[in-house]
């Protein structure tokens, strides 16, 4: 978690507010923030935004925040996706203590709340369809037209009501609605609606009700409840607040502020979890976990830390309008992050065998590898070395074109901790004409990789030991899609879905040290990028990997144009 130092410098418009009304000694100083989920998919990094404000406030100020999933809609809710909530948040870093409440838990006291209102003449039940709800609401230029049902007495309208409750009428044949106004210019306003029939069975509150309390009457209602003191909600809540306020104002209780943020929005991804769930649903991923997906839990598995996720979220900040985030952004939080904490190994991907005609046919060294060059508590470890190596076939030119440095007939290039090799021979397969070996020589007196005559070269590989390296399977996973903003076409979304964005490959090879290496532990394959054991698929007899992110840094590339365009 941050040190209090950093939290201290940490300041956006939010703890602006916050630390404003400490002062004042509003609330008596308290600070309650809630993260309120709704339990119908698997969280993403935008929630991870939220969560990281909510949490992230209320431990700066000394406060609480609650976890409260906002559970009123039995239709897509589930118990799975209440307990992936609970583990992602936690993975991030974050704890609700005994603070998990349910919305649910409230429908009793909601329930009263709307027979108050009835009492009060302030909501009324609508025979009206859905259809003809949504035909009578109007539109943003044009004011909306009263339901006949309107005017019924209170007694009618308690009436009904309690039969609803009760089960007597069948779902979609009338709902509850906040008498407002039909000709307000803010569509929340005219009239919305606070309870719906389903009879449905709710995940936590199983058969008991078949009558649904609405997010718009259960969501500020639930903050009120709690003791929310400041209600953080992502802007798409703006014109829903004065919704709240008048509910509270009716109701007479507890009135928390609602201050909104800026969603997350990152490019080459979508944020919704309707849209990911389709994604989901239609097998275009493995499931909310595939290391593609921008949930928290496709992150995790695909290798990023809580701390990378949590220094993006800080980076991106906190304001008022919306904006796209290059999701080269969050790679580099990543790297970032991997750099100081991933021991380096080497691993060949696409392997092609390397003879050494003049190294003994039985020898092996342990030669000594840096595990991480960031940090020397780190230490060292032994590859082993012998006369059949693995070296990547990107890393061999037969005919080099220019600024090709690496490997070539009569070039000589370092092998990483070991010597230096000179290319003496190339073996093609005589159909295909692939190359499919190479010959070369070392030379002894290059031992660690320098030479004490001083000569030097230009470039080195990593490499493996043929008989000792382990073979794995290597996930590549690139973006999701191909377009940054996959939502702005005209096509569906799925059009824009990257075709390209997993390679599998089958035979690669590791150096020996991984062997046993465990689910979701993170490496740098040297020169490659940055890779994670997958936490599924991955056993002691098969080794799975996932690319986390490749060593290329773009944002770094971006930053510079950025600087070098603003002069
Ligand atoms: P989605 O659009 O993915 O379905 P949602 O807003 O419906 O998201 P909720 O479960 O209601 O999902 O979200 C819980 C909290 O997370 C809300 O307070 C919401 O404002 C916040 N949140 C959701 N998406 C984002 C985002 N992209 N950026 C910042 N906060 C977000
Ligand atoms: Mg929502």
């Amino acid at each position: 978690m941050k040190n209090e130092k950093e939290s201290a410098t940490r300041s956006d418009f939010i703890r602006d507010i916050i630390k404003e009304d400490i002062k004042k000694n509003k609330n008596d100083g308290r600070v309650i923030t809630r993260f309120p989920p709704e339990p119908n998919g698997y969280l993403h990094i935008g929630h991870a935004k939220a969560i990281c404000l909510n949490f992230g406030a209320a431990k700066e100020f000394g406060g609480h925040c609650n976890l409260r999933f906002d559970d009123s809609n039995p239709i897509k809710e589930k118990e799975e996706y209440v307990e992936s909530i609970k583990k992602d948040i936690r993975w991030l870093g974050y704890n609700w203590g005994d603070r998990e409440c349910f919305a649910s838990d409230y429908f009793e006291q909601l329930y009263e709340w709307a027979v108050q209102l009835i009492k009060d003449g302030k909501a009324y039940i609508d025979d009206l369809s859905a259809e003809e709800i949504r035909e009578y609401r109007g539109t943003l230029t044009a004011p909306g037209k009263e339901s006949p049902y309107r005017n019924r007495s209170v007694k009618e309208n308690f009436d009904l009501f309690e039969r609803m409750k009760t089960g007597e009428f069948p779902d979609g044949a009338r709902v509850l609605r906040a008498k407002i106004d039909m000709a307000s210019p803010n569509i929340n306003m005219r009239d919305p609606v606070m309870y719906r029939i389903l009879h449905k069975p709710h995940h936590r509150q199983g058969d008991k009700w078949c009558i649904y309390p609405t997010y718009d009457f259960t969501h500020g209602q639930s903050d009120s409840k709690e003791g929310v003191t400041h209600s953080l909600c992502s802007i798409e809540f703006e014109d829903h607040r004065p919704l709240y306020d008048w509910f509270l104002e009716k109701l007479h209780v507890y009135h928390p502020q609602q201050i909104e943020f800026a969603r997350l929005n990152l490019s080459y991804t979508v944020l919704s979890k309707r849209k990911l769930m389709q994604l989901v649903s239609g097998g275009d991923v493995s499931g909310w976990d595939d290391p593609r997906m921008p949930t928290l839990s496709g992150l995790r598995r695909s290798g990023y830390t809580p701390e990378s996720i949590r220094a993006f979220c800080e980076r991106i900040g906190v304001a008022k309008r919306d904006s796209v985030v290059d999701i080269a952004l969050l790679e580099y939080c990543v790297r970032e992050d991997l750099n100081k904490r991933a021991p380096r190994v080497m691993a060949v991907l696409h392997p092609l065998r390397v003879v050494i005609d003049n190294y003994p046919e039985d020898q092996v060294e342990d030669l000594d590898a840096i595990n991480n060059p960031e940090d020397p508590d780190m230490g060292i470890r032994k590859v082993p070395f012998s006369r059949v190596l693995y070296i990547e076939r990107d890393d061999f030119r037969e005919e080099p074109p220019k600024k090709f440095y690496r490997l070539a007939p009569g070039r000589e290039v370092r092998m990483r901790y070991a010597y230096f090799i000179t290319c003496v021979d190339v073996v093609k397969d005589e159909k295909t004409g692939k190359v499919v070996e190479l010959h070369c020589t070392y030379d002894p007196a290059t031992r660690g990789g320098n030479a004490p005559d001083g000569r030097k070269v230009k470039s080195t590989l990593h490499w493996v030991s043929a008989a000792q390296a382990i073979e794995a399977e290597v996930r590549l996973y690139d973006r999701l899609f191909v377009k940054p903003n996959p939502l702005e076409g005209k096509e569906d979304f799925k059009t824009y879905l990257n075709p390209k964005s997993l390679e599998t490959l089958t035979s690669c090879r590791v150096e020996p040290s991984l062997k046993g290496a465990r689910q979701g532990n993170r490496y740098q394959f040297e020169r490659l990028g940055y890779f994670c054991v997958d936490s599924i698929d991955s056993t002691d007899e098969k080794l799975v990997f996932n690319r986390t992110v490749s060593l290329r840094d773009q944002w770094a590339k971006i930053e510079k144009s950025m600087k070098a365009g603003n002069g």
